[in-house]
């Protein structure tokens, strides 16, 4: 049998591990949204969501009220049966972060718990591709740093073999970015990607004046340029510049990934499986890129990502910002500019519950 006899969830407070600040918001703090599911057969998974600051205990409350207690009983390998039902429960607060986060820490824990049972890990049981990925840097390009400092790291992300590194852009004037990027471009030379990230902050226009700006320094991709249900928008600043435009950290249904890549308004999907509702959903969109001949560069959870691009042809990049290192047992192994998809059965992260624990806020 593999009935689901326990299901509980928990909040977990992180320190961020470095300042993180954009042209919108700050990195607060990681509340991690925990769930863990047992099954008569004697399997435990883990699964978890985040936010980085506000929510958390909103996620919590559905989950413990409404979610929670539609799985017990259930066949545990029912995973598309048992993320429709808790999807429909919620229907009249569906599209939304809270759901899509609710929705995501259940069946991340089931999918731990199919890779425990498979006994293989992530990578493999959601597809197989290649377990090394290309990596970049982003935790050395926040908004707030001086160019001496976001100079200082591309080139240490250079020296350490790391294919390119992401740099925050949004400042008052579209002169200070192009003169930060300059800068950063001048040291690292060609043959390094610099990837810009605005945060939705910009109008249509000014995204599309900055793009023209920036043209001359061969950027990998303008991140987040306009607010995310701006498709239109984006649609015009696509077909204005040769930069490709890449969304998806702010998106949480697979329709709103569906009507980008018909519309032509993306070219990079940096789908988050917090966000969009966990890794089933996740594939779908990863799936979907692929027929429009899309690459997916998920948005932050390295952890978990590095797992899932390994798993798929058009994985690209996997996004370096550490945030579990207090709460995990090991890290993250990156060999030549490559991190490795653990090779372990499950998700692959290996939680300190005692620090969990240590931490734990609800
Ligand atoms: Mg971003």
């Amino acid at each position: 049998m593999t009935r689901i006899t326990t299901a509980t969830a928990s909040l977990v407070d992180l320190e961020v591990e470095t300042v993180r600040t954009d042209a919108t918001q700050s990195f607060v703090k990681q509340e991690t949204i925990l769930v863990r599911i047992t099954t008569d057969d004697g399997l435990t998974g883990t699964g978890y969501s985040y936010t980085i600051g506000t929510g958390g205990r909103s996620v919590i409350a559905l989950l413990r009220e409404s979610l929670l207690p539609l799985l017990i009983g259930s066949d545990s390998r029912d995973i598309e049966r048992l993320w429709r039902l808790a999807h429909n429960v919620t229907h009249a607060t569906t599209v939304g972060a809270i759901t899509s986060l609710a929705l995501a820490a259940i069946d991340t824990a089931l999918w731990d718990i199919r890779c425990l049972r498979a006994d293989q890990p992530l990578w493999q049981v959601a597809g197989g591709y290649n377990n090394a990925v290309p990596v970049y840097d982003t935790e050395n390009g926040w908004l707030h740093l001086s160019t001496d400092d976001l100079v200082a790291g591309a080139v240490a992300a250079q020296e350490r073999g790391w294919g390119g590194t992401k740099i925050k852009v949004g400042k008052p004037t579209g002169q200070e970015d192009v003169e930060r990027l300059r800068a950063v471009r001048d040291a690292v030379g060609r043959g390094f990607d610099i990837m810009v990230d605005a945060n939705q902050a910009l109008t249509g226009a000014e995204a599309i004046r900055r793009a023209a700006a920036f043209s001359d320094l061969d950027l990998f991709w303008f991140e987040e340029p306009l607010p995310a249900d701006d498709v239109s928008g984006h649609v015009r600043l696509a077909q204005s510049t040769s930069i490709p435009v890449a969304v998806g950290e702010s998106m949480y249904s697979i329709g709103q990934f569906r009507d980008y890549l018909q519309r032509g308004a993306a070219s990079v999907i940096q789908t988050d499986a917090a966000r969009i509702g966990g890794i089933t959903p996740w594939l779908k969109v990863a799936h979907m890129a692929e027929a429009f001949n899309v690459d997916v560069c998920p948005h932050f959870l390295m952890e978990l990502h590095v797992s899932l691009v390994a798993a798929v042809p058009n994985g690209r990049y996997v996004e370096y910002i550490p945030q579990l290192r207090a709460v995990t047992n090991d890290e993250i192994t990156i060999v030549d500019g490559h991190a490795h998809a653990p090779n372990t059965p499950g998700l692959g992260i290996d939680w300190n519950h005692d620090a969990l624990d240590d931490r734990r806020v609800v």
